[in-house]
């Protein structure tokens, strides 16, 4: 087997066009948009909505292909190439992570605003029947910028999603399913409800008693009546974000907006929980991508500062001859790479269509820990001005902790690692 490390040249391209958004577009709008929490990067959006449009184009039409091949359409994990065409190998997660991780190295928050179906579609991609593909997610290919979103944390299942009490209650009358409860920091749920013609994915159960077996995701549309924005959040860091926590009162939503399954299948075997775990296989190393992006410009403005004071980086001599802050500012490094190797392990993994879920939950770790401990050492080594809103390290440093957060924090990555490895269960390691 041979391990090809070069970038490839379509995704190197593309690179480029991208550090010029994150250069010329984003950086410059970096300080202004975390200190005016909740209003929007449009030129960000702007810009970056034709891309985005071609990128949710492919992948739909990808998905729709693979359906009508014979695949069962259901997860990017199952696409083989037809026997008659030349095998070209997969790219476009590992196309996907280059692109958030130079993103966020712009700035993670306003990275965050771009439009498309973000979480929410790639639930739709994991669990949703060829009909539901073509019905939600066409909208991400046409007309003005619109969102999606993923709902499933409550203020009392975070870490423990088996606790979600919002129900879904099948009205055989009217043929709705009719959804209540309560979410909470559901990241760009405004923009995909209320700002656009978006859609938010809402995991509820059918059956509290069910644990995880009850649990399913339904799609509520935007504008549809019965679900209220109740709360904006403001936080620490990546500001520019949109978070917010709704009610679902009495929400109806069309029969067939449970994805994954035909009407006739309501009360059937569902795809639930695992659906679930199956967009946060293909989403971790998204999240780790956008902690190295964070990490890097967080690293690079240091070691750039520090060079001009006389400290410069040092890859020949003995460890032993480094200055504190050459050593640090090597270990900043090293930690960036091994993070940056580990995503791209889960990430080709997930491209060449294997089991990559011990290698998603280890880059997640990996990456949410390093760009934590390298944005504080960030701010160390630049003293005063680390510290000071002159320049972004602060900034990069509350951005940093998000991503050892969200998508599972990092003691339940941590876990799920140590599941993996050791061959324990849900129940025996916990
Ligand atoms: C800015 C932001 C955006 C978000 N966006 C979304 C979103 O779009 N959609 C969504 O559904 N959710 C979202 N979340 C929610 C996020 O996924 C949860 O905050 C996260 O899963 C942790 O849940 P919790 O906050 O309830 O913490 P808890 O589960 O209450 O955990 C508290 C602490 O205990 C630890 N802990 C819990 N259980 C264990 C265990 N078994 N072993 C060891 N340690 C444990 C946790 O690691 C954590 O440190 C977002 C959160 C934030 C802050």
């Amino acid at each position: 087997m041979t391990i090809e490390f070069k970038t490839p040249d379509e995704i190197e391209k593309q690179l480029r066009q991208v550090q010029v958004v994150a250069e010329n577009v984003m950086r410059p709008e970096s300080r202004v948009l975390d200190d005016s929490e909740h209003s929007r990067p449009l030129n960000f959006v702007h810009m970056m909505w034709p891309q985005m449009q071609e990128m949710e184009r492919a992948n739909l039409e990808a998905s729709l292909r693979r359906a009508r091949n014979g695949g069962n359409g259901e997860s990017p994990k199952s696409e083989g190439p037809k026997s008659d065409e030349p095998k070209k190998p997969r790219t476009g997660n590992l196309a996907l992570v280059h692109m958030i991780e130079m993103l966020s190295w712009g700035d993670a928050g306003v990275y965050l605003c771009i439009p498309g179906g973000g979480l929410g579609g790639a639930a739709i991609q994991a669990v949703g029947t060829p009909e539901q593909k073509e019905r939600f997610l066409r909208r991400f290919t046409e007309g003005d910028p619109k969102w999606g979103a993923m709902a499933m944390t409550e203020p009392q299942a975070g870490s423990d999603t088996s606790n979600i009490q919002t129900t879904a209650l099948f009205d055989d009358a009217t043929n709705e399913w009719v959804l209540n409860g309560q979410k909470i920091f559901c990241t760009s749920g405004k923009l995909a409800y209320a700002e656009s013609d978006g859609l938010i994915v809402v995991w509820a159960t059918v059956d509290k008693h069910a644990g995880r077996a009850g649990m399913k995701p339904f799609v509520v549309e935007a504008g549809t009546p019965g679900l209220k924005i109740v709360k904006v959040e403001e936080k620490l860091g990546i500001r520019a974000s949109d978070t917010v926590s709704f009610v679902l009162d009495n929400c109806r939503i069309p029969a067939d907006n449970l994805l994954g399954e035909s009407r006739e299948k309501k009360d059937g075997e569902t795809k639930g929980f695992k659906g679930a775990m199956r967009t946060f296989d293909a989403t971790r190393p998204i999240v780790a991508a956008s902690a190295i992006g964070i990490g890097r410009a967080a690293f690079e403005f240091a070691r750039d500062t520090l060079a001009k004071q006389g400290v410069r980086m040092d890859y020949e001599s003995p460890r032993w001859k480094l200055t504190t802050a050459q050593a640090d500012l090597l270990d900043m490094e090293i930690q960036l790479r091994q993070a940056w190797l580990l995503t791209l392990k889960a990430t080709s993994l997930l491209d060449s269509g294997g089991d990559n879920k011990l290698p998603a939950s280890m880059c997640k770790v990996k990456a949410g820990k390093a760009v934590t401990v390298i944005t504080q050492k960030a701010v160390e080594l630049l003293g005063p001005l680390g510290y000071s809103t002159q320049t972004l390290a602060e900034k990069w440093m509350r951005d940093a902790k998000i991503n050892d957060i969200y998508e599972g924090t990092g003691q339940i990555n941590t876990l799920i690692v140590a599941r993996e490895i050791l061959g324990y269960t849900r129940k025996e390691l916990k």
